[in-house]
C-alpha cells in the first residue's frame, strides 16, 4: 500500500545507515517528504530527501536544524549507540555519553520541534507522530553486557509514555520501537569484535542467530514498516506504546 504517508513531513535522525536509512527510505517511498540528517553527512549520499550534517548531541545544531524546517507531522528520532559490558566496564564518563546520545537526544529534538507540530496537527486536522527507538534491552528484557544501553533505552520508553501523556490532547502521538537484533552496520562491526572472542566471525554471527527464536536476525526494513506505520494515520489511536519487533527474543 503506497502512499500511507503523502502529504506528511518527516524528520528522521541518524539517517546514514542501518534502521535509521530504513526508515527514512520507506517514509519517502510512502509519499513522505523527508528530512533526513546524521553526524556523518556524507553517509546520507543517494537518499530521497532533504539531507543534513545533524548531531544529535548538540542542543545549539538541534535548535537550529528545527527552526529551519519548521512544522512537521512526523519525528523519527533513531540515534543511538551500544555500551558493551557490565556495570563494572562502565564508570562516568561512558555513562553519561550513552545517556546524551541514546536519551538526551530525543528530550532535545522533542523540545525543538513539538510546539511547531502541534500548530501543524491543529491546522490539519490529524495527529503528529513521535517514533522513538528503544530496544528489547531495556525494561522488556535484560541483556548480556548491555548495562548502559539496557539502561539508556528504558528510559526511552519512560520518556515516550510522558510525552504520549503530556501531548494526548494536543493531537501528539509517542511511541517507541523496541527492536531485537538487527543486521546494521554497528551490529555487524559488534559481530566482527565477539568474533575475536569465540574463534571467529561466523561463530559469532551463529550466537547472535542461536538466541533468536525465528532462527534469525531482523532487517532495518522489518523495523520501518513497523515505523511507516506509527507515523501514519492508521496509527491514530495508538500513543504510549513500546512495541517489540525482534523475532520472538522478549517472548
Ligand atoms: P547504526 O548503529 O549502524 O548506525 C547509527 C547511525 O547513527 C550512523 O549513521 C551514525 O553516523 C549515526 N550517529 C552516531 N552518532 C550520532 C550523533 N551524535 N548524531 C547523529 N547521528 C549519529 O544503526 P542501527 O544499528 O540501525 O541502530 C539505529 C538505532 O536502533 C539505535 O538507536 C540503536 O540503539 C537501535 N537498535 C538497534 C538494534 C540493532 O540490532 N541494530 C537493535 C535495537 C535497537
Amino acid at each position: 500500500m503506497a502512499g500511507q504517508l503523502q502529504g506528511k513531513i518527516a524528520v528522521v535522525t541518524a539517517a546514514g545507515q542501518g534502521i535509521g536509512r530504513a526508515i527514512a527510505e520507506a517514509f519517502a517511498a510512502e509519499g513522505a517528504t523527508v528530512h533526513a540528517s546524521d553526524l556523518d553527512l556524507g553517509k546520507l549520499d543517494g537518499l530521497d530527501a532533504s539531507k543534513a550534517e545533524l548531531d544529535v548531541t548538540d542542543t545549539e545544531a538541534v535548535d537550529a536544524y528545527a527552526a529551519a524546517i519548521g512544522g512537521i507531522d512526523i519525528l523519527a528520532n533513531v540515534a543511538g549507540f551500544v555500551h558493551h559490558g557490565t556495570v563494572l566496564d562502565c564508570d562516568e564518563k561512558a555513562w553519561d555519553f550513552s545517556f546524551d546520545l541514546n536519551v538526551k537526544s530525543m528530550h532535545r529534538m522533542i523540545r525543538a520541534f513539538l510546539p511547531e507540530m502541534i500548530t501543524r496537527a491543529a491546522a490539519n486536522g490529524t495527529s503528529g507522530s513521535i517514533v522513538n527507538m528503544s530496544s528489547g534491552a531495556s525494561s522488556l528484557k535484560g541483556a548480556p553486557n548491555r548495562y548502559a544501553y539496557g539502561a539508556t533505552k528504558a528510559a526511552v520508553i519512560g520518556l515516550t509514555k510522558a510525552v504520549a501523556q503530556d501531548f494526548i490532547r494536543s493531537n501528539i502521538r509517542c511511541n517507541a520501537i523496541c527492536p531485537g537484533t538487527i543486521e546494521s552496520p554497528s551490529w555487524l562491526d559488534r559481530v566482527e569484535q565477539l568474533g575475536k572472542t569465540v574463534g571467529g566471525t561466523d561463530k559469532a554471527m551463529q550466537l547472535f542467530v542461536d538466541r533468536q527464536p525465528m532462527g534469525r536476525v531482523g532487517k532495518p526494513a522489518e523495523v520501518a514498516a513497523l515505523a511507516v506505520y506509527l507515523a501514519s494515520d492508521a496509527a491514530a489511536f495508538t500513543t504510549g506504546t513500546a512495541i517489540p519487533i525482534d523475532g520472538g527474543w522478549t517472548l
